[in-house]
């Protein structure tokens, strides 16, 4: 059994067969490119053979290169991934070239690529290589580059052919932001050639009656001109000072593979192509080798898969979810009803009002009508999904749930008694769960019966967009609650974490500092520019100011008053409270009010409030940026150290991947411990030395860190296989 098989017809069309053996979705491998290369020989060598057509055995093409590759190559140094890419790349020309002439350009067999469904990363670049490619109608397959988006970018070709096929400007979304088509879209934009039923008769068909120009690619006949003007030119001059100012803008140059892939495209567009391959396989080596690529692979691919995959699941029997039953339609219960009712879930929406369970299944109807304007959902569609979400007062619609999950107020009374309600009328072996952000699992749990069957899913909003769920574990909680969260979660496709019973549990522990921090600085009379453009140049998507505004003032006023109460005298954030009360006292309560840190007109975010200098003026000195950066990262990596020596957080992986996908840290770190890694434990411990003795005992070095830097290991090292600091 082989990745790929060779078969010549009757017509004297070579089929090449990519079926990778006991996988689902063909992925690319060094073993896999050397068989395609022997394969492009054999044909080329073959007198008999007309031409060749390169397709797929199972429903979708590829899904891209195996990361492990990568991270294998990766060992070799600098020398071996160059040398490595640079035989890809020769395979692909080989294939691109045909064996014709290259000075006549004629006598080149014609290639094609058919394409059953989704060809993704090098499962597209390769059909790049070939001279024509066929797509099915297939409105599920998505055709793309995605690379980017795993901090990395297109280095098997695709980045030169693209920009040379499209044009810099018209590639940039397919390049720059890994943008996905389906096979129309596909080539309404001039990535495919073809849309056909039967994609490999199509292409067997073109290839018996191809001419020689029609092997020629654009860029190796004579007089070739990038489509919207190369860099020199004056339309192409003004692309790429214009893709240059978008980039930065974009990645405040925290991301090395946005700026390499421009890079290359730009570099490349100066010189002919067999050049400007190189010049990308040399970028592509740089990037690979930048430790931020590593740490984004590892967190936003591995580990977000083995997650996904149940890496923490514990070992029981299957418990995909039937029916849920979801108490409280209002912002939350209404989103968690439209995730589930999407993926074939059935759901009871149960409210206090008919009028209120109503509002909360309207909320499905707004997003799926505004899919149809958009033309991603049908009319028949949105009517299935609606069937399945019943609106009710009627707690004995729960009969038959073998799920609930409960979000009505944030009140310990009112939860309790739905708890009841519900647990008198669902299966005795149905698995309770709540959504509360603030209230802890075990209290809440004693309201229960059945305290085993009893758990956390707390879900981050807006319910749709947001992929992270937060997976809380009570005292009590058993493994089959587990398991049915964890199966929940893979059925309504997001990314689970799986954390123990503590105080904000694991996101939003660490994102209050981060938020105080910013307050602190404030009050200090640092200037509030300063402060939000340092988040954002170290990859934040928002300034602490403008996360406060958009989570609104008064919660965390809320949220303030109840830590207070809870911590006594150890409460440490006075500081902060003198400042958010100030901003309630002044009615600025966030975005929802139209004023708050910054101004707002309808909604629309202007600049800072000119109101917080007068308030707060600014100090004389101000703080370097550095200095800034790190007290705003140090206070949420610190409170993921304590939370995973704690044993709130039992694995690494889950630290980071519930970092990226909750609250957006700085995705090109990989995540708070994969950050640590980068800048080495010693020097974060310097770093923490040094902030604590000018501004306090928050940023005191945890043991564990200290430890680690003792020792001259990593976290990785040290707990990459998702070991437990703290034993359970
Ligand atoms: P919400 O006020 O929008 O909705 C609560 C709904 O529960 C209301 O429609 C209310 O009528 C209903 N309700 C109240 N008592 C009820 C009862 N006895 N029986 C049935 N329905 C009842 O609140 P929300 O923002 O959706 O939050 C709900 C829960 O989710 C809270 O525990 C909250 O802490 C948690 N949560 C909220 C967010 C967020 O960003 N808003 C994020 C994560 C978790």
């Amino acid at each position: 059994m082989t990745d790929f098989t060779y078969a010549v017809g009757a017509d004297g069309v070579a089929v090449i067969t990519w079926d990778v053996p006991n996988k689902s979705m063909n992925v690319m491998s060094l073993e896999g490119f050397a068989l395609l290369d022997t394969m492009i020989d054999t044909a080329l060598a073959d007198d008999a053979v007309k031409g060749v057509v390169i397709t797929s055995g199972k429903k979708d093409f590829a899904g891209g290169m195996d990361l492990n590759v990568i991270a294998q190559m990766r060992e070799g140094g600098a020398q071996a991934i160059f040398d490595g890419v640079m035989q890809m790349h020769a395979v692909l020309r080989k294939i691109e070239r045909a064996g014709m002439d290259p000075k006549t350009l004629k006598g080149g067999k014609p290639i094609a690529a058919a394409l059953p469904g989704t060809a993704l990363g090098i499962g597209l670049e390769l059909p790049l290589s070939t001279h024509r490619i066929f797509a099915a109608p297939n409105e599920k397959a998505k055709i793309g580059l995605p690379e980017i988006m795993v901090g990395i970018f297109p280095g098997a070709g695709g980045t030169t052919r693209l920009a040379r096929k499209m044009g810099a400007m018209m590639a940039a979304p397919f390049l720059l932001e890994g943008k996905l088509s389906n096979p129309k879209a596909a080539k309404a934009a001039g990535i495919i050639d073809e849309v056909a039923d039967d994609p490999v008769a199509a292409a067997k068909e073109w290839v018996l009656n191809a001419k020689d120009a029609d092997l020629v690619k654009p860029w190796d006949a004579k007089g070739y001109k990038m489509p919207g003007g190369a860099p020199y030119h004056p339309a192409g001059f003004m692309t790429f000072v214009g893709a240059s100012a978008m980039v930065h803008g974009k990645t405040m140059g925290v991301y090395p593979a946005a700026k390499a892939l421009l890079s290359a495209v730009y570099e490349g567009a100066l010189v002919p192509f067999d050049q400007a391959l190189k010049i990308e396989a040399r970028w592509f080596t740089n990037v690979l080798l930048n430790p931020s690529s590593s740490a984004m692979i590892r967190s936003l691919f591995i580990n977000k898969e083995a997650l996904e995959k149940g890496a923490n699941r514990p070992k029981v029997g299957d418990e995909t979810v039937k029916k849920v039953g979801i108490l409280g339609a209002g912002m939350m219960g209404a989103g968690i009803a439209y995730v589930s009712a999407s993926v074939g879930i059935e759901v009871v929406l149960i409210d206090n009002s008919q009028e209120a369970a109503d509002r909360g299944k309207s909320y499905s109807t707004a997003i799926l009508d505004k899919g149809i304007s958009r033309k991603k959902m049908t009319e028949e569609k949105k009517a299935e999904v609606l069937s399945r979400i019943t609106p009710t007062t009627d707690y004995a619609a729960l009969d038959g749930c073998d799920l609930i999950v409960e979000a009505v107020f944030e009140d310990p009374t009112v939860k309790a008694e739905v708890t009841q309600r519900a647990e008198a009328i669902i299966p005795t072996d149905a698995i309770f769960a709540t959504n509360t952000s603030t209230l802890p699992i075990s209290m809440l749990a004693k309201a229960s019966a059945r305290p085993d069957q009893f758990i956390g899913i707390h879900f981050f909003s807006p319910v749709d967009k947001m992929l992270l769920v937060e997976i809380i574990k009570g005292a009590q909680t058993g493994d089959r609650a587990v398991a049915k969260a964890l199966d929940f979660v893979r059925q309504i496709r997001k990314t689970p974490i799986v954390v123990n019973d503590a105080r904000f549990f694991y996101a939003n522990r660490c994102i209050i500092p981060y938020i105080n921090e910013g307050i602190r600085m404030l009050a200090e009379g640092v200037n509030p520019t300063l402060i939000e453009n340092a988040a954002k140049l170290v990859g934040m998507p928002l300034g602490p100011l403008q996360l406060v505004d958009e989570t609104s003032i008064d919660l965390g006023v809320k949220i303030a008053k109840a830590t207070k109460a809870a911590m006594g005298d150890a409460y440490p954030d006075e500081a902060v409270d003198e400042v958010l009360f100030w901003m309630a006292d002044q009615g600025r309560m966030g975005k929802k009010a139209d004023a708050g840190f910054y101004t707002y007109a309808g909604g629309k975010r202007g600049g800072l409030w000119d109101g917080l200098a007068a308030q707060y003026p600014e100090a004389e000195t101000q703080p370097d940026l550095h200095e800034v950066q790190h007290r705003l990262l140090m206070v949420q990596v610190l409170e993921a150290v304590r939370a995973f020596e704690d044993g709130v957080l039992t694995d690494i992986r889950e630290g980071d991947v519930g970092a990226i996908l909750g609250w957006g840290f700085a995705p090109w770190s990989g995540g708070p411990f994969s950050w640590l890694d980068i800048i080495g434990a010693p020097r974060a411990a310097d770093i923490c030395d040094a902030l604590t003795e000018k501004h306090g005992a928050r940023f005191t070095t945890p043991a564990l860190l200290r430890d680690i830097a003792a020792k001259g290991d990593g976290f990785y090292a040290r707990f990459g296989g998702g070991q437990a600091a703290k034993a359970a």
